[in-house]
């Protein structure tokens, strides 16, 4: 067990990094960013800042040399530099588990060969593969960059052959996976923390919804049968433990008629589960910290529903926006990244409700939304 008092060590230092951040100090540990943004909205409540590339072999032989463990807080941290700290110091979760989740080719092998259910795709990696491509996949169908890919950037609908060789051309031939694009229902997320131990908490199942690619709005408890949250939880737990994962994983998945399929893993807390900060007894983040130190794991029962609120950058058009329009609600949680630069689609913080009962808290949740001026 690595008691508080010692050093963490995070990759990346973004709003996901910050809250982690937040968790690790608030239970009294130090910890050390490595994050070559010089205004890093994690680094402000850090102990450490490594201003340098992630690959720095300097920052990486300090980060190994001066923290009892390591995590990361976004998927393109390059998995090597993990196996790099992983011959030094504790690295939670695996460079191998994150180099599964940063590339949606191997992804999607993964989860199909565990026989887990995954939507038709085909691997797209040179003009050979087209033919067969589009005879498995229906159109129209999605075409997504198997890296790098975020927030619905590196994906775009095609209808036809040619729209899959100009946009492939286009995006100068990089690994590719063509998805069909499916009738979806509704989309939902599980996140839980897995231990060394294979202990396993998972969070309510939450449900999600997205505008232009981005996640918009969260609902928790999503608004399914048990029985379907019952088997996303279940699905999420059986991929957790193929991967021997150790750490928080998310897992997003679509429903459609009645049946479940995933779409892909995160291999860290994510977006989707920000209510959990202020809506259960304990947050994806501490959670992050228990599962790196090998500390029990919290309690993951929520307290209350939640609806979560993301804000972008796009409602900073008329300069900061009025927050009285969030904090004159007395159940709803205002939460800032401390990013100086607002541009649209960028996240900027986000709004968590929580009241007796979802229909309040949703019923909150738009009032503030049109108070701020994000569509409802
Ligand atoms: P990322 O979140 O990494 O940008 P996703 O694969 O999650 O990429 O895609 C973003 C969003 O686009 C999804 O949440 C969903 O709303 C939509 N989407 C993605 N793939 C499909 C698909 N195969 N069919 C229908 N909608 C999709
Ligand atoms: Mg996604």
């Amino acid at each position: 067990m690595i008691l508080p008092g010692a050093t963490l060590g995070l990759l990346g230092g973004g709003q996901l990094g910050r809250m982690f951040t937040v968790a690790a100090r608030t239970l009294g540990y130090r910890v050390t960013v490595l994050d070559p943004d010089p205004l890093s909205p994690a680094a402000e409540f850090a102990t450490g800042h490594l201003n340098t590339a992630y690959t720095h072999p300097v920052s990486l032989s300090e980060l190994a040399q001066t923290c009892a463990a390591v995590t990361t807080e976004f998927e393109n941290a390059p998995a090597e530099a993990l196996v790099t700290l992983a011959e030094k110091t504790l690295v939670r979760p695996s460079g191998n588990a994150v180099a599964v989740a940063q590339d949606r080719s191997r992804e999607k092998a993964f989860i199909a060969s565990r026989g887990l259910p995954v939507g038709p795709y085909a691997d797209v990696r040179d003009e050979a593969d087209f033919a067969s491509a589009l005879e498995r996949v229906k159109l129209p169908a999605i075409l997504k960059t198997a890296r790098f890919g975020y927030d619905g950037k590196g994906q775009a609908t095609i209808a036809s052959r040619d729209d899959l060789a100009r946009l492939f051309a286009e995006w100068k031939r990089a690994p590719c996976v063509l998805e069909e694009r499916l009738a979806l229902d509704l989309e939902i997320s599980v996140i839980l923390a897995r231990a060394a131990d294979a202990r396993v908490a998972v969070f309510p199942v939450a449900e999600n919804r997205h505008a232009n690619g981005i996640l918009d709005l969260t609902i928790a408890p999503a608004r399914i049968p048990d029985a379907l949250a019952a088997e996303a939880a279940d699905l999420a737990v059986r991929l957790a433990n193929c991967l021997d994962y150790v750490g928080v994983l998310a897992v997003e998945m679509f429903v459609v008629g009645a049946r479940l399929l995933v779409n892909e893993i995160a291999p860290r807390p994510h977006n989707s589960g920000h209510f959990t900060i202020d809506a259960c007894r304990t947050s994806q983040f501490e959670q992050q910290v228990r599962v790196l130190c090998g500390l029990p794991l919290g309690d993951p029962t929520p307290h209350s529903p939640a609806v979560m609120v993301n804000l972008l950058g796009d409602i900073w058009g008329a300069g900061e926006p009025r927050w009285e329009a969030v904090l004159r609600h007395p159940g709803a949680h205002l939460h800032l990244y401390g990013k100086r630069e607002a541009r649209p689609a960028r996240k900027m913080g986000h709004v968590t409700v929580c009241e007796a009962t979802l229909e309040r808290a949703l019923e909150v949740a738009m009032a503030i939304r049109r108070d701020l001026g994000i569509a409802p």
